[in-house]
Formats: C-alpha cells, structure tokens, sequence
C-alpha cells in the first residue's frame, strides 16, 4: 500500500519569522503533522482502504471511520497550509487579483472576509479560500474538515487556507488569534494561490 509522507518544507523554519516563529513550526511540522501523517497511515491500514487520491477520498469520506476524515484532513490540510506561506510569496497575479476586486471589493476587504472567517471559528479549525463553480468563496471548516470533503458545509478547490488550531499560533500569540491572523498575511504566498487559481478557474 502507498504510504502517505511527511512532506519537507521548502523553506527552514525560521524562515517566516517573526510573523509565525521557528519553535512554532518546527513543533506543528515535525510533531503535530507528523502525527496525522503516521495516523492517516494507521487509519488506512487499519481500515483496509487503497487510496487513489486524497480528492477522490475526501469526495467520500462520510463512508469513512472518523480517524481517516481527522488524520486524512490533518495530513492533507497541513501540507497545502506550508505551501501557502512563504518568505517572499509575491503579490496576486493580475487575474487572481481581478477576481478578488470584483468579489470582495479589494485585496484589503478579502482579507478582513477571510480574517472573519478565521476568527470567528469556534474552537478548532480553518479558514479557507475556495473556488466554487468558478467564484471565490470564504469559508471555514472544523477540526481537520476540508472544503473537499463531502461533509463540508461548503465544497469547493482550496485556493488558500489558515491553520486556526491553538498549536498554530499559542506559543507567540497566545490567546491573540486575531493579531496571529492578520500578521500571516506577511508571508501568505500569493503566487502559490495565484497559481492553483490560474489551474482551477
Ligand atoms: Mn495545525
């Protein structure tokens, strides 16, 4: 059976200092998604369930036992959460900027939508940036849920999403997630979102 991995990051831990600090990541890498990576493993073998994709999986995870949907949404969740932050994530490209403008307004309303959406997740979550039938959508999942799961309040592609657990933010921020919210947009990698957009649209 294919053995889902720990992916590496593309960039040191550090890297995203100060908005998100090094002993953070390095624990919510290393252990945290670590530990659904092995227990999405577990879950699976457990289970006896071959995998085709994680999208295929996610389409039908309602038919699944709850620690395939919570290690599969934590293993999958984080590595797309890695992707979408970087030292020098760049600005959105001209098209996905277009879209942003003619949905929300402005670059700076989306952000104030999705920084709701993030805040105002009770308890354990994310905040999300997805494309449905060719628009941009906010929304927000909880636990480990995703946007691609059928039980999702909203289904869509993930464009872009913020980890909103504790783990995230509570060594630096402690009980502070708005101010956690707002100073990730500094290392938010736009051209990460601008490139799935460009692909999904
Ligand atoms: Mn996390």
């Amino acid at each position: 059976m294919a053995k889902f991995e720990l992916p590496a990051l593309e960039y040191a831990y550090d890297a995203l200092e100060p908005f998100v600090d090094k002993l953070t990541m390095e624990i919510h890498h290393s252990k945290h998604h670590n530990a659904y990576t092995t227990n999405f493993n577990k879950a699976l073998e457990d289970n006896k369930i071959e995998v085709n994709s994680i999208e295929e999986l996610f389409a039908s995870i309602s038919k699944y036992p709850a620690a395939v949907r919570n290690n599969g949404g934590g293993y999958y969740n984080h590595l797309l959460f890695w992707k979408f932050m970087s030292p020098n994530g760049g600005q959105p490209s001209s098209e996905l900027a277009e879209a942003i403008n003619s949905t929300f307004g402005s670059v700076d309303e989306f952000k104030k939508v999705f920084n709701n959406a993030a805040v105002t997740r009770f308890g354990s979550g994310w905040a999300w940036l997805v494309l449905v039938d060719g628009k941009l959508v906010v929304t927000s999942t909880p636990n480990q849920d995703s946007p691609l799961m059928d039980v999702s309040d909203v289904k869509g592609t993930p464009l872009l999403c913020l980890d909103v657990w504790e783990h995230a933010y509570y060594l630096k921020y402690q009980n502070r997630r708005p101010e956690f919210a707002e100073n990730w947009w500094n290392v938010v990698n736009w051209n990460e979102v601008s490139r799935l957009y460009s692909a999904a649209k």
